[in-house]
Parts: structure tokens; sequence; C-alpha cells
């Protein structure tokens, strides 16, 4: 089997991003005293990874075919990478040293012709096959533990298709392998003075494949929100053959092949090799303003006034004071609200200037001005939460090894629910974790997202956890916050994506006979069954 080339920075398997990247000791205290002081959630345990000495891996059970071996490995640190992806429970079993269902195999397919030899011999030989991008999955989609009705388990990385193979300069889109990370593919745009501007806070580290098969939602808080909104066509490698969609900037010709089969298909219908993507002009104009309010109920009217009013702000979020306090960006006793715009082709005073409107109509102060204040997003609490977000995804690797619950959830709900439904799910994920740890932890909540018919609301919460049991300890309390989502009519994911840690409430969500449709589509494109198991179709 190939002795698969390491990259120069490695990367953490225990962990979000390289080994070299994550808070220094002096952010760790921060992050911990934060949690103490304004919380009362202590550690418990010191924060130990397991050593990849110390993990124990079963034999691999799998034997790459010979026009494979080149792109195969079942290189131990390969195998125990690609075991998990970033979910809490992954990063409980990880620091757990759980490793029984590692992949057996770890493919690095160069190809088109490779995959399908992938399904050839995974269909032979009744092997699971797990297609990987970056492995940023929150929810389970590409954790390698399929059950014993598997052979083994092959793990599809598509690190090695990830370039920017065209570019259109007139339509403005570019044909984009699926493998290509998001740092990556805008350096490729770059000579050609276009963006794709997809900006998930998981961007360093995930691929244009990933986001299509996610649904994923970029930085762009209005109008472009998913990823689904950038996508022109896209091909798809399926065990029954492939499915490549015409490049159109529009079509009303019967359901389209790429909502059907590519996006949000989360590894369970196809490979996504490559897809056309609309790009932009690189923005010239920007501008940020923050704005404080005593009342967070005030601050999402001033969002439904904004994004009802047709200006389309970049970026329209609202953070709650104990999202702000949780993240020392805030202590407490106010919402902030971000707005922002950006354009690369006319200045953005006047939506600015609308948008302040709205915010000191419903009550909003101005924290940080945005008139001839080019470093406004630096500022104040909108600069102190720019800081927390960009540090955001490496703090669990310092709070789960140190028995701290830490998890979020993200849904959408339309604004005539909106304020009942926010005390429901707070309550309902507040009472789980009284029940559950005995204490009161810490619910946040922001707005990822923001429609002229709903926000996207995020929550997020931290509690102490037993050490001994933490894995069932999280799972209570997923299980109450998902259930109150489903019955108090939002949806169990905005943008995480199904996984296998949703399924049951997307089956809940979704009608029963499209769920049928989608096991019918499922057997004709992987009849032998043997794609990312357990996820979309249960
Ligand atoms: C710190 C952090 C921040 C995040 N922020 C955001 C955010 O802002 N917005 C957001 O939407 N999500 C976010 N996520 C979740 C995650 O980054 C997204 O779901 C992302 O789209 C996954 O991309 P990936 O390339 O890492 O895919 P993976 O995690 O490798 O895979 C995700 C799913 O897609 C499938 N898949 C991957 N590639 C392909 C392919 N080429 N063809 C078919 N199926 C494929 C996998 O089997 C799996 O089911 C975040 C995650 C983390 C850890």
């Amino acid at each position: 089997m190939a002795d698969i080339k390491k990259a120069d920075r490695k990367l953490k398997y225990w962990g979000w991003g390289y080994e070299d990247a994550g808070l220094d000791g002096d952010q760790t205290k921060a992050l911990l005293a934060t949690f103490a002081d304004g919380f009362g959630i202590n550690p418990s345990r010191d924060g130990a990874f397991p050593t990849l000495d110390a993990i124990e891996l079963p034999k691999c059970r799998l034997e790459a075919p010979a026009s494979l071996e080149d792109v195969c490995t079942d290189d131990k640190f390969e195998r125990v990478y690609h075991a998990f992806g970033q979910s809490q429970p992954d990063s409980l079993r990880t620091y757990a040293g759980d490793f029984d269902h590692a992949p057996d195999i770890v493919a690095f397919p160069e190809t088109e012709r490779h995959i399908a030899e992938i399904y050839e011999w995974a269909g032979k030989t009744n092997a699971a096959v797990i297609p990987w991008g970056a492995g940023s999955s929150v929810v389970g989609g590409v954790t390698s533990d399929v059950g014993s009705k598997y052979n083994g388990v092959i793990s599809v990385d598509m690190g090695r298709m990830n370039k920017v193979l065209e570019v259109d300069e007139v339509s403005r889109a570019a044909r984009i392998q699926g493998g290509a990370l998001g740092p990556d593919l805008e350096a490729q745009l770059k000579p050609h003075g276009l963006t794709l501007r997809h900006f998930p806070q998981s961007f360093q580290h995930s691929t244009f494949g990933g986001w299509i098969a996610t649904r994923s939602g970029g930085h762009f808080a209005t109008l472009y929100t998913h990823i689904d909104d950038l996508v022109e066509a896209t091909t798809t490698v399926t065990p029954a053959g492939d499915i490549v969609s015409r490049r159109l900037p529009g079509s009303g010709a019967g359901p389209s092949p790429d909502r059907f089969v590519a996006l949000g298909s989360e590894g369970a219908l196809g490979i996504i090799t490559e897809g056309w993507a609309r790009l932009q002009g690189r923005p010239t104009y920007k501008a940020t303003a923050g704005y404080r309010f005593t009342d967070f109920f005030d601050a999402a009217r001033a969002v439904r006034a904004v994004s009802q009013a047709g200006l389309y702000p970049a970026n329209v979020r609202i953070v709650d004071g104990t999202e702000l306090q949780v993240n020392g960006a805030g202590d407490g006793s106010f919402t902030l609200m971000v707005v922002s715009f950006e354009s690369a082709d006319h200045p953005v005073d006047a939506w600015m200037e609308r948008a302040e409107e709205c915010c000191l109509d419903h009550g909003g102060t101005v924290d940080v001005p945005w008139r001839d204040n080019p470093d406004a997003h630096l500022q104040g609490a909108v600069g102190a939460w720019r800081t927390a977000f960009i540090r955001m995804p490496y703090n669990r690797e310092q709070l789960t090894p140190r028995g701290i619950i830490s998890d979020t959830f993200e849904t959408a709900i339309t604004w005539d629910r909106f304020e009942e439904f926010y005390g429901a799910i707070k309550d309902a994920t507040q009472s789980a974790i009284r029940d559950v740890t005995g204490h009161d932890g810490a619910v946040s909540c922001r707005f990822s997202h923001a429609y002229p018919d709903g926000p996207a609301p995020y929550f997020a919460f931290h509690a102490p956890g037993d050490p001994q049991n933490m894995l069932a300890q999280w799972q209570e309390l997923k299980t109450r916050a998902s259930d109150a989502l489903i019955k108090h009519g939002g949806t169990i994911t905005h943008h995480h994506a199904v996984g296998r840690d949703h399924q049951k409430w997307y089956e809940q969500q979704r009608p029963a006979l499209f769920g049928d449709v989608i096991g019918d589509a499922k057997k004709r494109l992987d009849p032998k069954g043997v794609l990312n198991p357990g996820v979309i179709v249960g």
C-alpha cells in the first residue's frame, strides 16, 4: 500500500486544525477563568489527550486492489485522523481513546476512475465508503462507526482533487474540484480578481465538495446564505454512474439534479467530484457598525426590520449577553448587533444609513460607529466578538478533556413564532442541563443568518460534565434540545447538516413520503448500500 506523503504542517487528530495552531497558555487560562468566574463551571480533569502510540487500532480488514494501491493507505495516523469529525461526541470519544471503529483504509483518489474503482471494490467486499472532505462535520457525518453489518470501512479523502480547473471571467463562474479547501480555492481564484466569498467559520479546513454535500452556510448573513445559492452545476460520481448537470444561470426544467443528488446529499448518494460555482468581484467598499440593546427581543426586531427592508447586509448578527460573556466580549448586560455591507461596485453608505435607522428605531445605541471608520470591525464589542469568533474553533480541545461539555446547535424559524420558540428552546436546554448535571451551566444564542421571513438562531451550551459519563450526559442534552426544536416547529439544522447525530430528527422533520423517495433514489444510485450508511437514509 502507498506510503502517503505527509504534509509539512501536521493536522491534529484530537482537535481543530494544525498541531501548531490553537490557544496559547494565557488564552487557555483566560477561557477557563471566564467559565469559572462567570458561570461556576470548573475543570475536573487535566486536559491531556491520548498520544498516537497509546491508541490501539483493530487490525486492518481490507486489502486494496492493485489498481488502487498507490492511492490507499492503512497508515496509523491516517486511520486515527479519519475516524472522527469535529462533533462533541467525536471529541469525547477521541479523548477516551475509542478508536475500535477506525476506517481500515484511507483512500486519496486522484481521478473519477479511482472513485468508481473504490465503489466496485467496496461492493465486492461489502465495505462501507465514507466520503471525506476535510472532516469538519459537527454532526457525525464522517464518523466511521457503521456497525457490524460491513466487512470494513474505506474513508475516501478528496484532498488530492483540489484544483480550480477553469474560470469563466465573462459569466463569473469557476469549475472547482470537490476536494479544494477554502483557502486553496480562493488562492486559485485571486489572480482572476474574483472570489467565491463563501466563508463558513470552518473555511480553513473544509472543502468545496463538503460545502455542497452539507449545504453549508457562509459569512453572508442574508441573500447568499447557503452554498446552494452559489452552485451553478455539479458532477456527482455514484456507484450507478455519473450525474453531470448543465451549466445554467437558472432553469425551470423539472426538479433540479443539483438539488436532488448533490446539495445536501452528505456522501450518501455519491461523491461530488467537481462543480461550477458563481463568483463575485472582490469587495472594495465595506462598512461595519455595532449597536447595543438592553433587550434581546428588541435586537431581534431590529434584525427583522433590516431583513424586511430589502437591504441584504453581508452581516446582520445579534449576539446575546451570555454568548458575549462566555466569549469574553461582554459583561452579560447587553445584546450586540453587528451590521456590515460590502460591494465591489458601489459605496454602501446609503444602506448603512437605513440599517442604522432600523437599529435606533428599536432602541439600539451605537457601540461602534461606521462613518469614516474603516477599522470599525476591530473596535469595541464588535472587535472583541470578532477575535473570540476566530479563536472559538480551538476552545473545545481545551474544554472537553477538562470535563466541560460544550456544544452548539442551530435552527431557523419564522418571525411570527420566533419569540415563543426562543423561550421554549432556551428553557428546554436549560432544564435539561440542570436535570443531567445538577448545574445551571450556560445557554446562549446568536443569529447566524436572517431572512425576510425569519432568523436562524444559533444556540450554544456549556456545563460541567461527569468525566465518567460525559458521552451519555451529552446525548441526553442533545436529545432534549433536538426534541424541543422539532416540537416547536423549527428545523433540526439550518446549516450544520444531518449526519448521524441528527438523522432521527431529520426523519421527523421531512415528510414521510419524501423520505421514501430519497430511499428509492439511494437504492437506484447505491444499490449495494455502501455509501455513508446511516446518513440521510436511515
Ligand atoms: C469550527 C467549525 C466551524 C464550523 N462552521 C460552519 C459554518 O460556519 N457553516 C457551516 O455550514 N458549517 C460549519 N461547520 C460544519 C462543517 O464545516 C460543514 O459542514 C462543512 O461544509 C463540511 O465540509 P468538509 O469539507 O469538512 O466536509 P466533511 O466534514 O469531510 O464531510 C461532511 C459531509 O459531507 C460528505 N462529503 C464531504 N465531501 C464530499 C464530497 N466531495 N462528495 C459527497 N459527499 C461529501 C461527508 O461524507 C459528510 O457526510 C463548522 C465546523 C467546525 C468544526
